[in-house]
């Protein structure tokens, strides 16, 4: 099938974006960054934009900069440069990133388009909320940051207008106390994620200070759930706050389990029964966040 008819510009400044995109007829502007997404979402008429607007070529939109401790990952930055140049500084992204499709899709798709299509089932909304992330929507009555937690609403959902422009999202840089989990299940690599979760833990001296967890590919959206007084309590509970990584893994299991119940939503498929996502997300869960904790311990 072939994509219906549209018109297609490509401006080289921001502000002319965001009047292409509020004067497309009948408001059926589309914003096209890698195009990963949507080409398909246009080849499979799921979707028929009057109107798409390239920002690939709007140069205040191709910077990926560092300020005030965060990384600002502008929208046209694709994923593959961030995965390249930014996995030291936030490595979160570092360890998300390779699970993102391909590496070709990678290339061309990016970060801030990930975000803006809201799969439930993609890597860095999850990654975004672990990290407390930052995003910048821009529209015809200025800018404003929504925070990772509050921008999406539901399945290919977020609080963006259709006239706005998700402009950037900024990620704290990684701090020595933090450590990292990320891990999936998926049909193949390159897959969307039958489940999968993406963890943060900062500790100092052993004491847990932070232990956010986000479950993806469960709901309509990424549950992000603190798992701070669990994990404490596990790791009290072995008397050691350097027990090996197994040995924290086994100490969760039953948090794991309650946050899987909790957080677990969506209806079985092809892919997977609800009972199997549930168990997926405890066994990643109680993992990653040991895991997590560990590597805090590093820093210390
Ligand atoms: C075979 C295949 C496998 C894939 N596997 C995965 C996977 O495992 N995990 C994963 O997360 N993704 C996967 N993807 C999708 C890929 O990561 C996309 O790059 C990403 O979802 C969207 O980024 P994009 O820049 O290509 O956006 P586009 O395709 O250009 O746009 C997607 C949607 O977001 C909107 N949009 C894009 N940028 C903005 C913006 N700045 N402001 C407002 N709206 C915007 C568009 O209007 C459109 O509705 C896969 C894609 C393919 C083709």
């Amino acid at each position: 099938m072939k994509a219906a008819p549209f018109a297609y510009v490509r401006p080289t400044r921001l502000q002319d974006a965001v009047t292409e995109l509020g004067s497309a007829q009948h408001g059926g502007g589309k914003v096209i960054a890698g195009g990963q997404s949507l080409v398909p979402v246009l080849a499979m008429r799921l979707g028929r934009p009057s109107t798409l607007v390239d920002i690939t070529r709007v140069e205040e939109l191709t910077h990926m900069t560092v300020d005030d401790q965060c990384l600002r990952v502008a929208a046209a930055v694709r994923q593959r440069r961030v995965q390249r140049e930014a996995s030291q500084l936030v490595p979160l992204l570092g360890l998300a990133l390779p699970w993102v499709g391909h590496r070709e899709i990678r290339s061309r798709g990016t970060v801030c388009g990930s975000l803006a299509h809201a799969d439930p089932s993609a890597e860095m909304p999850a990654v975004a909320m672990s990290l407390n992330a930052t995003v910048e929507v821009t529209g015809p009555n200025g800018r404003r940051q929504v925070s990772a937690a509050d921008f999406f609403t539901g399945a290919m959902a977020t609080v963006t207008e259709p006239t706005e422009i998700v402009t950037s999202v900024s990620f704290p840089i990684a701090s020595s106390d933090e450590g990292y989990g990320f891990a999936e299940i998926a049909r193949r690599h390159g897959d969307y994620a039958i489940a999968g979760v993406a963890a943060r833990v900062r500790s100092t001296s052993g004491a847990v200070v932070e232990a956010p967890i986000t479950s993806f590919g469960v709901s309509d959206k990424p549950q992000l759930r603190d798992m701070s007084g669990a994990l404490q309590r596990a790791v009290d509970s072995l008397g050691d706050p350097a027990a090996p990584t197994s040995e924290i893994t086994n100490a969760l299991e039953e948090p794991a389990h309650a946050m899987a119940e909790d957080v677990v939503t969506t209806a079985g498929d092809s892919h997977g029964s609800t009972a199997y996502r549930k168990r997926l997300v405890r066994v990643l869960a109680a993992r990653e966040l040991a895991r997590a904790y560990r590597s805090s311990l590093k820093g210390a």
